[in-house]
């Protein structure tokens, strides 16, 4: 039987711009609200530039709110996380994201409301090991990421409890997502409407 098992390999790819992307680029490392505030508070500490920039919103029309539920850790310009060290790596190892911690598993986004655990074909592991990795079930997945596979459980749960509370203050009429925006009245919300952080435990 393969007795494959994840090992990291310490490329820093995911910690990084890949070469040849276009300037637009900005790596999607989702963060939940309560990961940035404590990113920002060692970034503060170790006088470092950490920014990030809004990743999964809803436009309340109800209260002319843009809800807030993820963010995303930008790249630019420096090229890499601000947390990465090319000889250490990861700086803040017992700190990260879960979206870190359960890399390269990662929540592939089906639509608004869903999503599902995937393996990302980006880290060189998954590369080198591509054939073996092709194809498999969650029962390998688990065996074969077995370090990683229940953070990407928890970082699952955390945002299907996000979506739930989503779905709770609609039902409560505290709330009103609107699904049929027009691109021109979603990019004016975004850019007039107040915001508000929905966060989960
Ligand atoms: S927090 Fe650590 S693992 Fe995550 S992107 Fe930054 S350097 Fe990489
Ligand atoms: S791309 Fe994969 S192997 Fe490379 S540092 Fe990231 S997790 Fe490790």
């Amino acid at each position: 039987m393969n007795k494959l098992r994840y090992e990291c390999l310490k490329c820093g790819i995911c910690c990084s711009i890949p070469q040849n992307t276009n300037n637009d680029y900005i790596k999607r490392i989702p963060l939940y609200p309560e990961e940035v505030d404590k990113l920002i508070e060692i970034a503060k500490k170790r006088n470092l530039p950490f920014k990030v920039k809004e990743d999964l919103v809803f436009p309340d029309i109800k209260n002319k709110k843009i809800l807030v539920l993820t963010y995303r850790i930008i790249l630019k310009p420096q090229g890499s996380c601000v947390f990465y060290d090319k000889i250490k790596g990861c700086t803040i190892h017992n700190e990260k994201p879960y979206a870190c911690k359960a890399y390269p598993l990662a929540i592939r986004r089906i639509d608004s409301f869903n999503i599902e655990i995937t393996i990302d074909p980006l880290c060189h592991f998954v590369v080198n090991n591509y054939d073996s990795l092709r194809n498999i079930g969650l029962e390998r997945i688990k065996d074969i990421f077995i370090d990683e596979y229940p953070k990407a459980e928890t970082f699952y749960e955390k945002n299907k409890r996000l979506q739930l509370k989503i779905r709770r203050l609609e039902a409560e009429d505290k709330i009103q997502i609107s699904r049929q925006i027009s691109l021109k009245d979603f990019n004016n919300a975004l850019k007039n409407w107040k915001r508000k952080e929905i966060r989960v435990k």
